[in-house]
């Protein structure tokens, strides 16, 4: 049962409206325009809030021209925004930027994970997790990500066009469960894509197994964060099992110039691409950097952890030295535009 109405099915939901998926251009699948964690007093952000003036105006005079420069340069018309409540923008900011920059940004509901105390600004056990995800039913959970897909978020009649969901471990906590069920539920009643958090090899096999047997089609599924698990020859075997039960596999967080950034490595990501093409599942793949801007280290601003700008970072030099490496034309050409093209409408 899809609550969407059948003119909406293979059309995107963008911050600025419905979007046929020829216009999308290159595609960066897990960035992040606004990543408030931390609040300009230094407190912990807890509830959703509209982006204080000055750090919009901030995003407008610096992240909008960044955006519109891919696009101008680099033919990057859209990216998915995977910024989790209580963090992420009002919604009016994505269509703003979007507008101003000519980029469609398609807006992420979903949940994000459970984090180790003492990671990133979690200091005591009750931070861990967002607290309506632990103090609220599943049904709860999942009305909320399907109202912010069907009617709009916060009442704005901005909505959302994917569903983010993410676990630390391999195995997921109980409460990174009820997520993904509320996850499944959502995604099942809507059919926009899953895009998830997945830093620990092991663990695309625990999402996709629970999100399998809560009935989501997988080839609806992108697993981020795994530049590690495909680089790893012996674990790629499992992966390319997985692609071909229909699982998307998303890399991030690729540093290529500097030595210390392990450079030389990055010849195993651009082997396993060829791999997974070899394999015949050259359309389970995407790319992205996981930047933008945050306030997880101190004031609000770019990302520390890619080098700038953001996200031109991947076109100026990532993409330039992965062709370097091997990567086709046409492998890039499909990782770039003609697989998002495919998933990111709703179905
Ligand atoms: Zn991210």
């Amino acid at each position: 049962m899809n609550m969407l109405n059948s003119k909406e099915r293979g059309q995107v939901i963008t911050a600025n409206g419905l979007v046929s998926p020829e216009l999308l251009g290159r595609v960066m699948m897990h960035e992040h325009l606004h990543c408030g964690f931390v609040a300009e007093d230094g407190a912990l952000v807890t509830k959703e809030t509209p982006v204080p003036a000055t750090r919009r105006q901030y995003l407008l005079d610096h992240a909008a021209p960044l955006l519109r420069r891919c696009r101008e340069e680099f033919g990057m018309k859209a990216y998915v925004d995977v910024t989790m409540p209580p963090w992420r923008g009002w919604p009016d900011l994505y269509r703003d930027v979007s507008r101003a920059s000519g980029v469609h940004i398609l807006i992420a509901t979903g949940f994000y994970r459970e984090m180790e105390v003492g990671t990133y600004f979690v200091k005591r056990p009750e931070d861990a997790i967002w607290n309506v995800v632990r103090d609220s039913p599943v049904e709860a959970l999942a009305a909320l990500c399907i109202r912010e897909i069907v009617e709009g978020i916060h009442g704005t009649g901005i909505r959302a066009g994917a569903i983010k969901l993410g676990s630390s471990q391999t195995p997921l906590t109980a409460l990174e469960m009820k997520t993904f069920i509320a996850g499944a539920r959502a995604q099942r009643e809507t059919g926009v894509h899953i895009t998830t958090h997945c830093t620990q090899m092991g663990g695309e096999s625990s999402q996709l197994t629970l999100l399998d047997r809560e009935g989501v089609d997988l080839s609806r599924v992108v697993i981020g964060h795994t530049a590690g698990a495909l680089m790893d020859p012996a674990y790629r075997k499992t992966m390319i099992e997985w692609m071909k039960r229909g699982a998307s596999f998303l890399p991030t967080n690729i540093c290529v110039q500097r030595e210390e950034d392990w450079k030389p490595q990055w010849q195993l990501l651009v082997d396993a691409i060829h791999a997974a093409f070899d394999a015949g599942c050259g359309d389970k793949l995407f790319l992205s950097l996981d930047g933008g801007y945050c306030s997880v280290t101190g004031p609000f601003g770019p990302v520390t952890y890619i080098p700038p700008d953001p996200w031109r970072y991947l076109f100026t030099d990532v993409l330039p030295a992965f062709r370097h490496m091997g990567l086709t034309a046409q492998e890039e050409e499909a990782i770039m535009v003609a697989n998002p093209a495919k998933i990111l409408p709703v179905r």
